[in-house]
């Protein structure tokens, strides 16, 4: 499973298989599970070269599930997709994560920015826009302060249309990151015309970076691409000090990976805030 490293992960290829009855219920169970206070967000940092300067936080979403315990969003953001549950559900994520960023505020130990991942069919609702314009100005975040996560996969579709709502949410002043960079079967055409600030380099290219060549290759690729568009890069799925001077060999200086922290509940998540923060 793609998500197996993460043993707190039930993985339904695994454990669940048997268990039709519960997959079926699954999907009534999530239309529940925002009445129910079942979701939550954890948080990973986002470093720079040094390892510590904090320069974000993504929010990444898990359902404590009465009887499942912990699920991961691999197991239940495509049935939220396709149900179209993922539209109230992503509502909250991005609600929330503001409202967090609001209390690391107050607290004095708010990360530069919170990043909160957006699916192509949330990017696609009608009323996104509306959404992130209401949350910004009900929560007073500012908008250069939230990042939203897109993946390549939005410029498959009616290309004219993500273009404008790109532009549109650039003219709120929100940030825009493309997640899983290289990995989707897109052009790299849009990258001329998209208003995007930052490129995530897939965890799949780091992984191997130091034994593979070619991951090795594709990544300074990509980290030059990125300097020369003018885009920030990421790299994401980083587990390892050598991957990590590997990639700041490569001049990629933003980092985010187990190395530095897994995703966070809301309350280590805090801590490590406080022993980070250096203002
Ligand atoms: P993603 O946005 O690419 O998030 C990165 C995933 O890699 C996360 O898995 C994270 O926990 C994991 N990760 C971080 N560092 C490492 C590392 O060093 N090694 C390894 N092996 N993995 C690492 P997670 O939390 O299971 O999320 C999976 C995917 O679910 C996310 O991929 C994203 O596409 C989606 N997702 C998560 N939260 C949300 C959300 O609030 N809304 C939507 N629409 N999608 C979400
Ligand atoms: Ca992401
Ligand atoms: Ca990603
Ligand atoms: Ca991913």
């Amino acid at each position: 499973a793609k998500h197996s490293g993460d043993r707190r992960f039930l993985t339904f290829s695994e454990s669940m298989a048997h268990r039709s009855v519960e997959m079926m219920n699954l999907e009534n169970d999530l239309r529940h599970a925002l009445n129910r206070d079942e979701l939550e967000l954890h948080y990973q940092p986002k470093v720079a070269h040094d390892g510590r300067t904090l320069v974000g936080a993504e929010a990444l979403i898990r359902w404590r599930h009465p009887r499942l315990g912990l699920v991961g969003p691999g197991d239940f953001i495509p049935l939220a997709e396709e149900s179209g549950l993922i539209i109230p559900i992503g509502r909250w994520t991005l609600a929330t994560a503001c409202q967090q960023f609001m209390e690391w505020r107050a607290q004095g130990i708010a990360p530069p920015s919170v990043s909160v991942n957006v699916s192509v069919r949330q990017f696609n609702d009608s009323a996104l826009l509306e959404t992130v314009r209401e949350v910004l100005d009900r929560t007073g975040v500012p908008a250069g302060c939230l990042d939203l996560e897109i993946t390549e996969s939005v410029m498959t579709g009616d290309v004219e249309r993500a273009v404008a709502t790109l532009g549109a949410l650039k003219a709120m002043g929100v940030t825009l990151s493309i997640d899983d960079f290289g990995t989707g079967y897109s052009s790299l055409n849009y990258l001329k015309t998209f208003p995007i600030d930052t490129l995530k380099i897939d965890q799949t290219f780091v992984r191997d970076v130091s034994r593979d060549s070619k991951d090795a290759a594709i990544i300074a690729t990509i980290v030059s691409l990125a300097r020369n568009l003018g885009f920030k890069v990421v790299a994401e799925g980083v587990e390892s000090l050598e991957q990590m001077e590997f990639l700041r060999d490569n001049e990629c200086s933003l980092f985010q990976g187990y190395w530095v922290s897994r995703p966070l509940p809301v309350a280590d998540f805090c801590i490590y805030l406080r022993e980070n923060h250096t203002v």
